[in-house]
């Protein structure tokens, strides 16, 4: 054993534990224990030789499943679940050294864009506790904006990584559809579902992508491809050539992401990019086309918490099966979550299926096929602003189902796409945080992060924009 590293985890374990503790009150943990933290920390000194993420304390969205700590999705019909075994990435994440601190809250199911969707309570923003951090990722962002972890894996769908990345202040990147394996990660719509990371810094997003990215045989859907290396940062951007979609710049935009995309773009130019105008029409109808192939995957998806399979058994009134799937479903899951079921299972029922489930799944390939001509034109990168504005008030959405889904406009297209995409903070607007969303190609994850990084330096993510 080399002298200098003994019980290096050891101490961070402890500096973890009283960090999560005065973390409290963003409500932002489900599950942690400073025994478990002080037992992996054990493990991860006793390694021979480091890993690529040796005592780096991470912490997982709640809907990543591990052996040693329950796993809830945010909702009461999974309270005191124990997942027999552990995800892929979780497995990944320990023989690389990292350090699991704790499972993160989110909407139930990472249904919302808020984290007030959770049956746990919602978390709260670190800079302003009356607002919320986004979702449904919003636990782990929160922990890493508080400065708890360095990095954290989220989930996304829909964009419930960048899009809290940005409200948050801090890096999220949606990898590749394919890039990483689902195994593990609970099931919402499988043709969207990508476990997705949050970091301080471009490098340390990066750092733990590499480490969980690469086929596995316990996903198929996993691509057949070298796992994703950390790239160099670009010195500057000269020979790149990037894309501002028309689209995702509407007149109203919010003022102050408006100047962060103005910086963005002045930077990105004075490093050596060729700033182009371009247009993805379709990525209009990206809102309605998600929120049609979403819910009608979950209603399939979620039909196994029937309180036989999975899911907190409840007893109904009559005693019989239909009772029990029907007190078990109505008292497990919260409002949302049955919106979603009832949404599914209408667009895909007979009569309906040919107007809203196949049209949607037209729509997306028109969305994918926009991008591939921006891609195909000589475009290497795209940026777009992350979110239409800064995070919002707790509350202010709740009463409006499509006001909270419209907060996806410019994060969803992507995610039909199965494109990789991220947001950096570029600054602040009236003190809250501003993101920028830059994507690119299909597995081109290393010309996006090398870019960011690029971008990063010279854009002070602190400074109150103008
Ligand atoms: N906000 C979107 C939804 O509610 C996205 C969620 C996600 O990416 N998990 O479906």
């Amino acid at each position: 054993m080399s002298g200098a590293v003994v019980n290096g985890a050891v101490a961070i374990a402890a500096e973890t534990g009283k960090r999560l503790r005065a973390a409290q009150p963003l409500n932002a943990v489900l599950d942690w224990s400073q025994e478990l933290l002080d037992a992996e920390a054990g493990r991860i000194d006793a390694m021979p030789g480091g890993g690529m993420l040796t005592g780096m304390p991470l912490v997982l969205k709640d809907n990543i499943v591990t052996r040693e700590q329950p796993t809830t999705c945010g909702s009461r019909i999974l309270e005191g679940y124990y997942s027999p075994y552990n995800a892929t990435v979780v497995e990944r994440l320990r023989s690389a050294g990292a350090l699991i601190a704790a499972k993160t809250n989110l909407d139930e199911f990472a249904m919302g864009s808020s984290t007030e969707h959770s049956a746990y309570g919602r978390v709260k923003h670190p800079m302003d506790g009356s607002r919320v951090p986004g979702g449904s990722s919003g636990g782990s962002a929160a922990l890493v904006a508080a400065g708890v972890v360095p990095a954290a894996l989220g989930s996304e769908t829909g964009g419930s990584v960048r899009q809290p990345a940005s409200f948050c202040g801090i890096v999220g990147i949606k990898p590749s559809y394919g890039r990483v394996s689902r195994y593990g990660l609970v099931a919402f719509g499988s043709s969207l579902d990508c476990i997705s990371v949050f970091g301080r810094t471009v490098n340390d997003a990066a750092r733990v992508l590499s480490v969980i990215s690469g086929p596995d045989p316990l996903d198929a859907t996993t691509v057949d491809r070298l796992p994703m290396r950390v790239p160099e940062t670009l010195p500057d951007l000269s020979g790149l050539a990037i894309g501002l979609p028309a689209e995702y710049f509407p007149r109203d935009l919010h003022g102050g992401v408006a100047a962060g995309l103005r910086v963005t773009i002045e930077r990105a130019r004075e490093m050596g990019a060729q700033i182009r105008e371009v247009s993805l029409p379709n990525s209009a109808y990206a809102v309605p086309t998600y929120y049609i192939i979403a819910p009608a995957e979950a209603a399939a998806n979620l039909a196994r918490y029937d309180g036989v399979r999975y899911g907190a058994r409840r007893i109904g009134s009559e005693g019989d099966i239909r009772s029990l799937y029907r007190a078990t479903r109505g008292q497990g899951f919260g409002p949302e979550v049955q919106r979603r079921i009832l949404v599914g299972t209408y667009v895909l029922s007979a009569g309906y299926y040919d107007a809203y489930y196949r049209k949607a799944q037209q729509v997306r390939s028109l969305i994918a096929d926009d991008f591939q001509r921006a891609f195909g034109s000589g475009i290497d990168l795209l940026l777009t602003p992350t979110t239409p504005t800064p995070a919002f008030k707790a509350g202010e959405k709740t009463a409006d189902p499509v006001a909270m889904y419209l907060a996806d406009v410019f994060v969803c297209p992507v995610n039909l796409a199965g494109l990789p995409a991220l947001s950096i903070p570029v600054g602040r607007s009236e003190g809250l945080p501003v993101g920028a969303q830059l994507i690119a190609p299909a597995f081109e994850e290393e010309r996006l992060l090398s870019a960011a990084a690029a971008l990063e330096r010279v854009i002070p993510a602190e400074d109150e924009l103008r």
